[in-house]
């Protein structure tokens, strides 16, 4: 039998955090789902999952699509979309049965790449290389998610390009759909008429659009502000997202813009978070009197999950006190501050 193998490769990077995650959580269970309802799909497509932050690693080897159980998707710091790329080619490597003379091996992979960020590592010699040795061995359709991707670099690996500008339940409603009715189509076409070429879904362009024009590339900062903090008691993550409040404020002689961020979750991780983030580059600054609201540890509870080490490392607390910093292990003596409301510069993730 031969196989139809289609990979995943998810982005799982710090902005994904919070909704976006759990929308590709239930998109690959509504994907995987409908296929089990096809007998095309059933007897031949095979589906891997890659995941990508700081690290790239295959969180589900190629299997069918009957046996197939979603993953929890995994968070880390970074967007390394090079390091991806590269895992990607050995994976299809080791896992994709070639045709030679004597064997007809799997059908064409075809693979979804899914990203929100710009990459956070060099991409030059991954993309040379895929365009070289893979581009005509697999169909690669890479999705930029939102107004923020990088979707230069997608249009430079692939035709098949394309954004989904907004992020409402609907349209991913509609994105998942599409993803589903391409594969169906394509499990139908190998098995009727075998033939590599690839076989899409209709895009309905005004949810998906292909990347014609990458001139408006937004180098300008996204909507939000994540920072890594750590719990004092279990030492564990957790990601505090803020989104940015632009407005406008009129007085008598003058009107100004006045831009601040506004805390709209914190989401307690597992100790995994580290083994998928990229240490050493996350050195974007933001300063402490633009972020509004301080929510509570979503580990142990502490009032506070927003105190600050001098190491420069972010954790929760109880009042004040003593404490233990869990990222440098000096003991921290926390007293009310001296009242000035100039704020200081924190890390914040690199999305
Ligand atoms: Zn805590
Ligand atoms: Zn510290």
């Amino acid at each position: 039998m031969r196989r139809l193998p289609i990979y995943f490769v998810l982005d799982v990077s710090e902005s994904m955090v919070g909704e976006n995650l759990k929308k590709l959580d239930d998109g690959i269970n509504s994907i995987i789902r409908t296929l089990r309802q096809d007998p095309y799909a059933l007897e031949t497509v095979h589906v891997g999952v890659i995941a990508f932050a700081g690290k790239a690693r295959t969180i589900v080897p190629l299997i069918e699509v009957a046996s197939f159980y979603p993953p929890k998707l995994p968070i880390g710091s970074g967007t390394s979309l090079g390091r991806a790329l590269f895992h990607l080619m050995a994976e299809l490597d080791k896992s994709v049965d070639k045709t030679t003379l004597e064997h007809k091996g799997d059908w064409k992979p075809i693979i979804y790449l899914i990203t929100d960020g710009k990459p956070t590592d060099s991409v030059s010699s991954a993309v040379a290389k895929w365009k070289s040795d893979y581009a005509n061995r697999a169909t690669l359709i890479a999705i930029a998610l939102g107004r923020f991707a990088d979707t230069g670099v997608l249009k430079q690996l692939t035709e098949h390009a394309l954004i989904l500008e907004n992020t409402t339940d609907e349209d991913f409603k509609l994105f998942y759909s599409w993803i589903t009715d391409s594969v169906k189509s394509q499990s139908k076409s190998v098995s009727d008429i075998p033939s590599d070429d690839a076989n899409l879904a209709k895009l309905d362009e005004t949810i998906l659009s292909l990347v014609k024009d990458t001139m408006d590339f937004r180098k300008v900062d996204p909507d939000y502000v994540i920072l890594t903090g750590r719990c004092q008691r279990t030492r564990l993550p957790y990601l505090m997202k803020y989104e940015r409040n632009t407005q406008q404020v009129k007085h008598q002689d003058f009107s100004m813009v006045a831009t601040n961020y506004t805390i709209s979750g914190c989401y307690p991780l597992g100790e995994e978070y580290f083994e998928w983030s990229d240490t050493g580059n996350g050195q974007l600054k933001v300063n402490t009197s633009e972020l509004l609201g301080t929510p509570g540890c979503p580990h142990c509870g502490n009032i506070s999950a927003f105190a600050i080490c001098a190491c420069g490392g972010i954790m929760c607390l109880n009042g004040l006190g003593t404490a233990v910093c869990p990222w440098c292990e000096k003991e921290v003596t926390f007293s009310i501050g001296s009242g000035d409301d100039e704020g200081f510069d924190v890390n914040r993730a690199q999305g």
